[in-house]
């Protein structure tokens, strides 16, 4: 196991007067409304990162004319930290969440954040809130580092001056039932020469009005298709999607159109792992119809951060809905969710080094 140590930086620490931590219902925590008492800043003035700080979690003041407002230049990560009974600290392939962060700041025109200022300032800050870190089979720390455009400036270029900041929040399990989704042939996500590959606040934005639209239709979510022919399968929402037939798993790979997510990542390394017929390839809507009319699709998921494996129940084409077995059925994914829940806690064995721990 990687061990992380935080090294001596220039972090300024303000620590809040009086933890709020009494306050929170850790037994009732509502997703990402919950934020724990300290956050980390820091400004990129000048071509260098100044003044990292830690300082109670608080309200941002802006100019009105700040850029990020206006066009957008604004990209995320999203982590989870877990905490056992001894009290050890879990990062689960943390570097994986940095170096992506950094690809999509480039994408966007954006600074580089060192890795190790990125690694230290997650440590000092998840330190510091030790305690918000629920020690618990189901819940854990959310973590939302992220960067936005402060020129004050309505020019359209990129911004000379940004902010990267750090906060978190505590968070129950995820899993509201098994979803409904539609496969979405009309609007996109992603186009090539785009940015779906980055976590950039826009595509988010945009995928709003097309999620609506199905919600309308008694739709959870979309399966997102290609932006060329409609014709590929991308990603499911705001997760990579995975499927199994018979010994094969199956999923897209990741590109300039399909965002690389961990989880993915990690959920095909167990099924090599298990023995199965690991397949990463275009899958065509075709292939995928083929494989409910014949009965051979045995499950289908959402692989992501924050519910860790979504099972599909329906999907949804144009002139029909196909239904899956029930969850509790499926062999691969509740099997892949009950590993990786433990791995990222510190239980069962690391063969792969994921996990970092302090
Ligand atoms: C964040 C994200 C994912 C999942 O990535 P993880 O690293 O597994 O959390 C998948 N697709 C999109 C579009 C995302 O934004």
């Amino acid at each position: 196991m990687k061990k992380m140590i935080a090294e001596d930086t220039d972090i300024k620490v303000e620590k809040i007067a009086q933890s709020r931590i009494s306050q929170v219902d850790f037994d009732n925590i509502k997703f990402g409304k919950e934020f724990s008492d300290h956050m980390f800043v820091m400004d990129y003035i000048d071509g260098e990162w100044q003044d990292m700080r830690i300082m109670p979690f608080q309200n941002l003041t802006l100019n009105p004319a700040v850029s990020v407002i206006h066009y957008g230049q604004s990209i995320f990560e999203g982590m989870k930290a877990y905490r056992n009974e001894s009290d050890d600290v879990y990062l689960f392939r943390p570097e994986m969440n940095i170096k992506r962060f950094n690809v999509s700041a480039e994408r966007l025109c954006m600074p580089q954040v060192p890795e190790n200022v990125f690694e230290e300032a997650l440590v000092k800050l998840l330190d510091m809130d030790r305690e918000w870190i629920p020690q618990s089979d189901s819940a854990s720390l959310y973590i939302r580092p992220f960067m936005f455009a402060t020129d004050e400036y309505i020019g359209v270029r990129p911004s000379e001056s940004y902010r990267f900041m750090i906060f978190t929040c505590p968070v129950g399990s995820y899993y509201s039932g098994a979803v409904k989704v539609k496969v979405e042939r009309h609007y996109t996500r992603s186009t090539p020469g785009g940015t779906g590959f980055a976590k950039a606040a826009g595509n988010y934005a945009g995928a709003l009005y097309p999620a609506q639209q199905a919600k309308a239709k008694g739709y959870d979510q979309l399966i997102w298709t290609d932006a060329i022919e409609h014709k590929y399968i991308e990603e499911s929402g705001t997760m990579n999607i995975v499927f199994k037939s018979g010994n094969k798993i199956l999923s897209p790979k990741p590109s300039e159109t399909i965002l690389a997510g961990i989880t993915r990542d990690s959920v095909m390394q167990l099924a090599k792992d298990w023995g199965y017929d690991v397949e990463e390839r275009r899958i065509s809507l075709d292939e995928l119809r083929e494989m409910l009319e014949k009965g051979e699709l045995d499950e289908a998921f959402g692989a992501g951060t924050a519910a860790t494996i979504a099972p599909i129940k329906t999907i949804g084409f144009e002139d029909q809905d196909f239904d899956l077995s029930s969850y509790d059925k499926w062999e691969f994914a509740p099997r892949a969710f009950k590993e990786l829940e433990a791995l990222k806690r510190g239980n069962g064995e690391d063969v792969h080094q994921w996990n970092m721990k302090f």
